[in-house]
């Protein structure tokens, strides 16, 4: 068994949902799944490193016979084995690995050798990729609403403004219209100099960032997805054209194409004490025109 020796080339960076292509290898998992890996695909799968936004949702067809994919791993082979999902030990684009899409379905799967249709979700993807834009664009706001919260000079986010959400982020979840990320407040931040006094008064932090929501998605600014390459770790940039600035991210995700569609992007702030320190988690949501 000849495992693949070149990345999955994907197209949802592009916001494809349709896609045909060839079984590379089908992977026998527990519970009567496999994972499919195709040369080519439109699925976006959950990334192992940083699991941000969750994979699409879908159905496979080939021949006569068809099934859903109930999720979507990356996978990355070396030596000649394929380690997917939480097995795989190193992040997307380490060299000499070979990184793929695990399409995971349940029951009969393809052969390898034959073409496959896949078609993800449509109104499912939509919605992640509202929330994943929304997700980016809160991520700039907090961190300018924090701005003056620094006594000592920090790593700068893609606006210039020093980057809090780098520093303290823990988790980052991508939702349907809309994202959760949890920072953490601890020693660690407090040594690089921030002043957590800034915390005290969440209401005024959350109408700065909210205020300069509201002026990102007046400005309708376009949203794009720069790549060196089609294969999936291939490096890829989520740019915004905003107005002062355009802000370049890595991002491997889904996203919309410009803010022209968004009615408003608001956060919410909440803070919880923890052992050493303080939690602040941001909840943002993103609702669209029309
Ligand atoms: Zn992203």
């Amino acid at each position: 068994m000849t495992l693949p020796s070149t990345d999955t080339r994907v197209s949802y960076p592009d916001g494809d949902t349709v896609s045909t292509g060839t079984v590379l290898h089908v992977e026998p998992l527990a519970d009567g799944r496999s994972a499919v890996v195709l040369d080519r695909t439109a699925f976006h799968p959950v990334d192992t490193a940083w699991p941000d936004q969750p994979a699409d949702r879908g159905r496979m067809r080939w021949g006569a016979a068809e099934a859903q994919i109930v999720g979507g791993v990356t996978g990355g082979i070396h030596d000649g084995e394929l380690l997917l999902g939480r097995e795989l030990p190193v992040r997307m684009g380490t060299p000499e690995w070979t990184f793929v899409v695990g399409h995971v379905i349940e029951g009969e799967a393809p052969e390898v050798g034959a073409e496959v249709e896949v078609s993800v979700d449509e109104g499912y993807r939509h919605a992640l990729s509202a929330g994943h834009t929304g997700c980016h664009l809160a991520s700039l706001a907090l961190d300018a609403a924090l701005a003056e919260a620094w006594t000592k000079a920090v790593s700068t986010d893609a606006l210039g403004a020093p980057g809090f959400d780098a520093a303290a982020i823990q988790t980052s979840r991508i939702e349907e219209f809309g994202s959760t990320d949890v920072y953490r407040i601890g020693k660690s931040l407090r040594k690089k100099g921030f002043d957590v006094t800034a915390l005290d008064d969440l209401d005024a932090v959350a109408a700065r960032a909210n205020a300069a929501l509201a002026a990102w998605v007046a400005s309708g600014a376009s949203v794009r997805i720069e790549r060196d390459g089609d294969a999936i770790s291939a490096r890829r940039t989520w740019v915004c054209a905003l107005p002062d600035q355009e802000a370049r991210i890595p991002c491997g995700g889904t996203h919309l194409a410009g803010l022209d569609a968004v009615e408003a992007i608001t956060v919410a702030l909440e803070a919880t004490d923890v052992e050493g320190g303080r939690e602040l988690r941001m909840r943002t949501t993103i609702s669209l025109r029309g």
